[in-house]
Parts: structure tokens; C-alpha cells; sequence
């Protein structure tokens, strides 16, 4: 990692300044099974509630971001690019070059008691998860969710980690004296298309399990059914599968989203297809020819094909009349999670 690029940037005043002190990086690695392979950069940041730029169609203006990069590994991430913004590895490095806020609880804490916050609504989980293997060993999220507690600060968390059941009763808590939105992330149950397209993360039943125990405990718990990959988890029966194991666990709402590939992802992800799927590459081609989304026609059949199930069992998509907690598709015009400007992605 050339972190002279982050004190390079310090000194011309780029915002990479305000997020990395030049003398703040401590690189570790740990002898555990659990994080073999992975190194982690602490540091700390210097602001930590980011604003989402105006131009984005994200349904949230506010998010905090513990950590970049992500051990979860989803070959489709669309969070790959970001780590291009510290002059990391978008493919194996966007998995194993993991940057921890170390001081992200007391300063979120610090943030929210300032008079300028208009204790507005903050998502978490829309551009890496911190709910991540890294969150076992850092535990930054119990101190993030104690702060907002005590400024009774709406938030919402999108994961796909098992992890936060760790925080069932802090989240519960939370549910107490303010409004938590938890939505978890289910593209298809397919275990073979699982291990390999999302190798770092817990099994789609193990999350499902996570929907349902949060919803034992009266916290309402929804779907997001992302990403639904063409000609891989598209099939009639395999869209059943997935809404009626997302109705089986008491998800409050199922939303789809079809696979994107925006540059950062779309590479790692169409040499994952070549490895794995080489029949599907010059069918992806053609369906992506336009950029990254799939075509309107494409996206429109899923979205009604998931709805019209998720009625069959008995739930719905976020209620339209409700705030949503979901992350949507945005711009194509990303820039990293730094303070005065910008985020970027969902899980
Ligand atoms: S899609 Fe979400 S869980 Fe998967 S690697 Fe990206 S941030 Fe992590």
C-alpha cells in the first residue's frame, strides 16, 4: 500500500487529509484461521458521519462507515472501486486490505453531540458491511450503536454478517428510544452459487436466521434481495426458493435488485464468470452492453416477478408511504466516504 499517497494528498489538501493522518496508519495481521491472509490498516479517521452527495438517488443523506474493504469478498461488490481511492487493489485487495476507524465510536459520539447535527437519520452497511469478520475482533459497532442511543438518533443497518446478533440487546435498546431500521442482505439460496460468488460471507440460511431472530425480538427485519444475478438465480423456481425462505423467516419486506457492475466490480466479476461460467460470458455482454445496469425490461420482469411471490407469501416491498431504509441503485459518479462530500454503494 503506498500510504506516501495518503501524506501526498494531505499536503495538497485533498480530502483524503481529512480522513488519514499522515502519521495515523498501523498495519496488523493476526495468526487466527479467521483472518488468515487479511491485513488491517487502523487509523484514525477524522470525521466519521459522511454526507451523501446531492446528486445521488440514495434514500438516505447520512451514513457512517467503520471500515473499508471487506472480507465478505462478494466477487460482484460494488464497493471494489473505492479502494482504487487509496490506491488499493479493487480485486483481492478490496478483500484482504481491510481500513479500521479504530476511533469511530468516540467520534460519532463527539459528532453527534455537536450543535450543528440535526440528528437526522443515519444509514450504515451502504458502502462496506460492518457487520464484517473484522467487526469480531474491533467490536466498533457496539459503541457506534450506544452513541446513537444516547442522542436517540434514528439509523438504519444493511449487513450480511451473523454478527450483529452479538448486538441483539443493544439493538433492542436502540428500538426503545428511537427508530432502527435493519434490513438484511439475501440475493438467492443457491449454496453452490453462494460459495463461490460470495465466499466470505455466512450462509444465506444463516442470515435468514438473523431476519428471524430480530423479528422474534420485535424488531422488524427486512430483504434485500440483492443481487439477482442473470441466468444464475433468475429461474422461476429459484426466485420461489429465495421469496419463500425470506417469507419463512419473517422479513417485514423483500427488494429486489439486479446485479450491477460498475468499473471496479464488473472486471473481478466478469473474469469470476470466466473461471466459473464461461458459457455466460458473451451473454453478459450482450446484456450489459449499455453500462452497468441490466437493461429496464430486465429489471422490470425481476422486480415484478419477486413482488408478484412476496405477495404469494404474504409479504411486500417497503411500504412506499414509510421512510425506506433500502439503499437504490445511484449514479454512476462515485467518490469515497470522506467528510465534506461523498459515499457511495449498498452491500
Ligand atoms: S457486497 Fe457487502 S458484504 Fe459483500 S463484499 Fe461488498 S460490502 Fe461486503
Amino acid at each position: 500500500m503506498r500510504w506516501e499517497n495518503l501524506t501526498q494528498s494531505a499536503e495538497h489538501g485533498r480530502a483524503d487529509a481529512a480522513l488519514f493522518g499522515a502519521d495515523a496508519v498501523t498495519s496488523r495481521t493476526f495468526d487466527t484461521p479467521e483472518f488468515a491472509g487479511i491485513t488491517f490498516h487502523e487509523i484514525r479517521a477524522r470525521s466519521i458521519i459522511n454526507r451523501v452527495p446531492a446528486v445521488s438517488r440514495m434514500s438516505f443523506q447520512w451514513t457512517v462507515n467503520p471500515y473499508r474493504g471487506c472480507s465478505h469478498a462478494c466477487v460482484y461488490c460494488f464497493a471494489r472501486k473505492t479502494h482504487s481511492y487509496l490506491d488499493l487493489d479493487t480485486g483481492l485487495g478490496f478483500d484482504s486490505q481491510i481500513v479500521v476507524k479504530t476511533n469511530a465510536p468516540e467520534l460519532l459520539r463527539h459528532q453527534l453531540g455537536s450543535r450543528r447535527w440535526q440528528g437526522e437519520h443515519i444509514a450504515m452497511g451502504t458502502n462496506v458491511d460492518c457487520y464484517q469478520r473484522a467487526e469480531g475482533r474491533y467490536r466498533l459497532m457496539p459503541g457506534i450503536i450506544g452513541a446513537l442511543t444516547d442522542h436517540a438518533n434514528p439509523f438504519s443497518i444493511l449487513t450480511k454478517g451473523t454478527l450483529i446478533l452479538r448486538d441483539l440487546d443493544l439493538l433492542k435498546r436502540a428500538h426503545e428510544v428511537t427508530d432502527v431500521g435493519i434490513s438484511v442482505s439475501v440475493g438467492f439460496t443457491d449454496p453452490d452459487l453462494w460459495r463461490t460468488v460470495e465466499p466470505g460471507t455466512p450462509a444465506p440460511e444463516r442470515r435468514l436466521d438473523v431476519v428471524r431472530t430480530l423479528s422474534e425480538h420485535g424488531i422488524g427485519c427486512g430483504v434485500l434481495m440483492a443481487p439477482v444475478i442473470p441466468f444464475l438465480s433468475d429461474e422461476p423456481a429459484q426466485l420461489r426458493a429465495t421469496v419463500r425462505a425470506i417469507a419463512a423467516a419473517g422479513a417485514t419486506s423483500v427488494t429486489p435488485l439486479v446485479l450491477h457492475l460498475r468499473p471496479g466490480a464488473r472486471e473481478w466479476f466478469m473474469s469470476w464468470l470466466d473461471r466459473h461460467h464461461p458459457y455466460l460470458v458473451r451473454r453478459y455482454e450482450r446484456l450489459y452492453a449499455d453500462g452497468s445496469y441490466a437493461p429496464k425490461w430486465y429489471q422490470r420482469r425481476i422486480t415484478r416477478q419477486v413482488h408478484e411471490l412476496a405477495r404469494e407469501y404474504g409479504i411486500g416491498p417497503a411500504d412506499p408511504g414509510m421512510p425506506r431504509r433500502l439503499p437504490e441503485p445511484e449514479p454512476e459518479a462515485v467518490a469515497p466516504d470522506l467528510p465534506g462530500g461523498t459515499q457511495l454503494t449498498l452491500l
